[in-house]
């Protein structure tokens, strides 16, 4: 187990009719910007409690923060906030308005372009916040990434800053939720668990037992929620299972990849497909150009999670590969660029991209922009 410093400052709340919460956690007196997505909360009754239960705030509202928030549309809001003297901020709406709200949160304390945060990759310093999350797949509500794109060059990049202060999940919001985006948060919960647990053997079996559970229990509840997202119960685990994929707590002490996620993120620059979907389309590529390097691992995990022991053990690291593709399918997701009518040219230029930045992606810092073009044919 390697060193680390563990601090976790988000405070979870959890549960049916938690919106009410709202103006408990918030300081009185305090400047509230609210930032929404496109308008899915106006109707399935968010909107509504949020402003309800922030009656006695001085409240800014700021709309049209669009999936794979942009530095374009996020410009305007830190504009705004600090015309207003905004010193909190509360994010409604899924990844993308709390990814894009964490920019905000930072801008509004910095002088230059927010875009220069982005490339910095972090910011030490940024207005507190809080959210409110109707979908459940970034991990975003408990951790301190964002992930900012640039319209203007087709650029998508990872961003560090504050965690927020709270973040209420209430799992019935979630009910209204469009089946594409059950299956693409299902997928990026999966591969979020993924980058952190296929790496080394032996690192921590408490964090592989822990990642193995997120894993197992999505795959039990997937079957159910894909057809209908309106159980609470299951709802709950699932939200509780992205919540805890990407909260540190899985982390600790091991290596993490991200290499999937890194070249998922320039499948959505380039052409706009949905974050969970680009991943699904990558990681059975990636683990076929990596099988060699990772097959320990995969050996444990075709085992543990889909209970393969028969074969060699390349055979069984092959197997639980196609076990995963399986599963992504069987969301009802593609899981080949051809699918989406993506080709060569894309591929081609990711490869650029790579070099040109001298990425080194991966736990090893191996994945180049050779390997991610070998990683992208195999996802053929
Ligand atoms: P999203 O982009 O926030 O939302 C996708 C769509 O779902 C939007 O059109 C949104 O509509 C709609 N929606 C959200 N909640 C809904 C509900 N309860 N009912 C009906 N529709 C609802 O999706 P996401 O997967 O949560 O976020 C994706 C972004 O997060 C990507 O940019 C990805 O790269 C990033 N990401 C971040 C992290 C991290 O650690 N921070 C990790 C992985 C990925 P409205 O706009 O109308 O609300
Ligand atoms: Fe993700």
């Amino acid at each position: 187990m390697e060193n680390f410093v563990f601090q976790n400052p988000t405070k979870l709340i959890f549960g049916k009719g938690m919106i009410s919460h709202l103006n408990k956690e918030i300081p009185q007196g305090k400047r509230v910007m609210v930032t929404f997505g496109g308008g899915s909360v106006k109707k399935n009754g968010v909107y509504e409690q949020v402003k309800k239960a922030l009656e006695s705030f001085e409240v800014i509202e700021f709309w049209g923060i669009e999936a794979n928030p942009t530095v374009e549309t996020l410009r305007k809001a830190i504009q705004l906030g600090k015309e207003k003297g905004v010193d909190f901020l509360l994010a409604v709406g899924g990844g993308s308005v709390l990814d894009g709200t964490k920019l905000i949160a930072a801008g509004l304390l910095y002088e230059g372009d927010a875009w220069e945060l982005v490339l910095q990759g972090r910011s030490a310093s940024a207005v507190p916040m809080g959210t409110v999350l109707t979908l459940p797949a970034t991990g975003s509500e408990m951790n301190s990434g964002a992930v900012i794109s640039r319209k203007e060059t087709a650029e998508k990049y990872p961003f560090y800053s504050k965690y927020p202060v709270f973040s209420i999940l209430d799992p019935t919001v979630t009910f209204t939720l469009p089946i594409h985006q059950v299956a693409c948060g299902i997928a990026d919960t999966f591969v979020h668990v993924m980058e952190q647990y296929m790496t080394t053997p032996g690192q921590s079996r408490l964090m592989d037992r822990w990642a193995e559970g997120i894993l197992h229990t999505l795959i039990e509840i997937a079957p159910d929620i894909i057809r209908k997202q309106d159980n609470y119960e299951l709802m709950a685990e699932f939200m509780l299972c992205a919540t805890m994929g990407l909260n540190g707590f899985i982390a600790l002490g091991v290596r993490q990849d991200w290499a999937t996620h890194m070249i998922g993120h320039e499948l959505t620059a380039l052409h706009g497909l949905t974050h969970g979907a680009t991943l699904a389309i990558v990681l059975p590529g990636l683990l076929r150009t990596l099988r060699e390097k990772k097959l320990a691992k995969l050996v444990q995990y075709g085992e543990r999670i889909w209970g393969i022991n028969k074969g060699s053990e390349v055979e069984r690291a092959e197997r639980a590969i196609e076990k995963t593709e399986s599963f992504f399918k069987s969301l009802g997701l593609a899981t080949r660029l051809n699918e989406v009518q993506i080709g060569e040219d894309t591929i081609l230029e990711i490869e650029k991209r790579f070099n040109a930045r001298k990425a080194a992606y991966g736990e090893d810092q191996d994945v180049t922009g050779t390997v991610a073009r070998k990683i992208l044919e195999n996802c053929k």
